[in-house]
């Protein structure tokens, strides 16, 4: 996604805070007076990890990623950064510990299917019935 220098029309990245061809500063950027962007929040990853694997570890990422603007646009600069960082690596832990869960779900009915699979193909089937 990107937006229009209102000055010269000039296509600029929506992180951008001036135009790189005019200088003027972009209309997204006027509402804060600050040069600079708040930190990455997070806030989507973390919502979206919470939803699709790790309740606990997400509700840490949204709790951080919920205090990057809020500290950012309260002046707290570092704060925001650590809470940016913070917000990543919950992120990052729920997303790979959801990896590993669901792997381990796929590898346990792979198991299971292939047990139940070479119980009924092999001599299994017949034991059961002769056990009846
Ligand atoms: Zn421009």
């Amino acid at each position: 996604m990107s937006t229009y220098c209102s000055n010269c029309g000039n296509e600029v990245s929506e992180k951008a805070v001036v135009c790189l061809k005019c200088g003027a500063s972009v209309s997204n950027a006027n509402i804060n007076k600050t040069s600079a962007q708040p930190p990455k929040t997070w806030l989507v990853e973390s919502i979206l990890v919470t939803l699709f694997c790790c309740l606990p570890f997400g509700i840490a990422g949204i709790v951080n990623a919920s205090k990057v603007e809020s500290r950012f646009y309260a002046g707290d600069i570092d704060g925001a950064n650590l809470a940016s960082a913070s917000a990543g690596k919950w992120t990052k832990i729920s997303l790979w510990v959801g990896v590993a869960v669901i792997t381990a779900y796929i590898l346990f009915y792979v198991v299971i299917i292939a047990t139940s699979v070479a119980g009924l193909t092999g001599a299994g089937i017949f034991n059961q019935w002769l056990n009846l």
